[in-house]
Order: C-alpha cells, then structure tokens, then sequence
C-alpha cells in the first residue's frame, strides 16, 4: 500500500501521516525532512550561500540520510531539532529547487517504497515521486490558521515569532514550492482534496481514514 499526502506547509500533513502509518502499520516517511537535511548541511559547510548549485548538489550526493522513528540523521548525526529552525526552513526552497538534488531524492524516496508500505508526505509525492499511489490526499488550510498552527507549536517549543511573520515566511515558501520548475507543489486530479481549516486533526484523520478503508477492502 502507497499513501501520497501532499501540500503547502501547515496543512497538517505530518501529523496526519503519522497518525495513519501508526494505525495500519505503514512506515511514514516524511520527504519535507531530507531537503531540510541537505539546507542543514549547505549552511553548516558554506554559511548561507545557496547561489552555487554546484557545490550544492555536492553536498546532496555524499550526504546519507537516515531516519529512526521520529528521529532524523544526517551523516549519522542527529539533527531532529537543528532542521525544524526558521533559517533552515526559509532555505530549504533553494536547495529543493534545483533538478539534480530532486532526482536523489526521488530516487532515495521511490527505492524506500519498493521494500516498504508506505505514508509519503511532500510536495511530489502524487505527482512525481509515486504517481500509481493507491491513495492520494491534498491536504490544504486557509494561510492565516496554518499560521496559527506553526505558531503555536513555536510557542510550545519556546521560540516564539509574530504571527505576521510566520504568515509571510509561509506564504513565500509557498510561492517559491508552486512556481519552482521540477517538482513543484501541485494538485493532480486524481488526489482526494480535504480542506483542514476550522478542523481537528482528528476529524480530517477520521475523513481520510474512510478513504483507506475504503481502499483497502
Ligand atoms: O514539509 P516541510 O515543510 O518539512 O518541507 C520543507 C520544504 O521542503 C518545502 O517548503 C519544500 O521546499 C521542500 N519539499 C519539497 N518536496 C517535498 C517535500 C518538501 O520540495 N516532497
């Protein structure tokens, strides 16, 4: 079984995708956290330069990424937290955008889907990554709530921004994912769209969960 959740950032793809890989016993795999992965590592080996794809798609190649659980490693370091700072987040579009470092993700991504019942959650996944996915969710929000939502999980974290800023950096990453050339955030027709705004995760998980039944009959 193949599960593609796509869409923009906020709408509560992860949690969901947990949430159903936990209840049939797929494995989750979360593809925002590798590009995250590969930014992480371009600002620890070149400080925020992203303007030399060479170099960039260097450091794609020869940097192995793991994952344990809820847990992420890069090169056999856990960097779980240092990927999820605002800074890592506000650069990951520049790395995802380049041709080279998507084809080694896609492939790092399509091979793990070949031993595994998979929860892919991304941008991609439904139309690049899996496109014969038995289900394909697009999960979407209203800007202002997926906002809402980031903030209160900095909050809870302790690292609190304005919630002005947290829309904007959103609504750019935004931009830059569904106008970017090779793999960008798009909806395909087959995908099954659930707007989560105004809705607990339980009701959105609860609506899909109908759709896996469903198919898994
Ligand atoms: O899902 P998450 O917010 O962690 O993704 C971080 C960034 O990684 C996205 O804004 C996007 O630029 C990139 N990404 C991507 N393709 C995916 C998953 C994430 O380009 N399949």
């Amino acid at each position: 079984m193949q599960i593609a959740i796509d869409g923009p950032a906020g709408a509560g793809k992860s949690t969901i995708a947990k949430k159903i890989a936990a209840t049939y016993k797929m494995t989750y795999l979360d593809t925002g956290a590798m590009y995250r992965c590969i930014a992480h590592c371009v600002l620890n080996q070149q400080g925020d330069r992203f303007d030399d794809n060479r170099a960039i798609i260097e450091i794609a190649k020869t940097t192995k990424i793991t994952f344990d659980g809820d847990k992420v490693f890069c090169n056999d370091k856990d960097v779980t937290q240092e990927i999820r700072t605002p800074l890592v987040s506000r650069h990951t579009s520049d790395v995802a955008k380049i041709k080279e470092v998507r084809n080694l993700m896609v492939n790092q991504q399509r091979d793990y889907a070949k031993n595994h019942s998979v929860v892919m959650d991304g941008r991609d996944i439904g139309s690049v990554v899996l496109p014969d996915a038995d289900l394909k969710f697009f999960l979407d929000a209203d800007v202002l709530e997926r906002a809402q939502r980031r903030k209160k999980e900095m909050d809870e974290k302790g690292s609190s921004k304005a919630l002005e800023e947290i829309r904007s950096d959103i609504e750019n990453r935004d931009t830059n994912d569904r106008n970017r050339i090779e793999g960008p955030l798009v909806q395909v027709a087959d995908a099954i769209v659930i707007d989560t705004t105004g809705k607990s995760i339980e009701v959105v998980y609860q609506e899909m969960k109908k759709y896996i039944d469903e198919a898994s009959r």
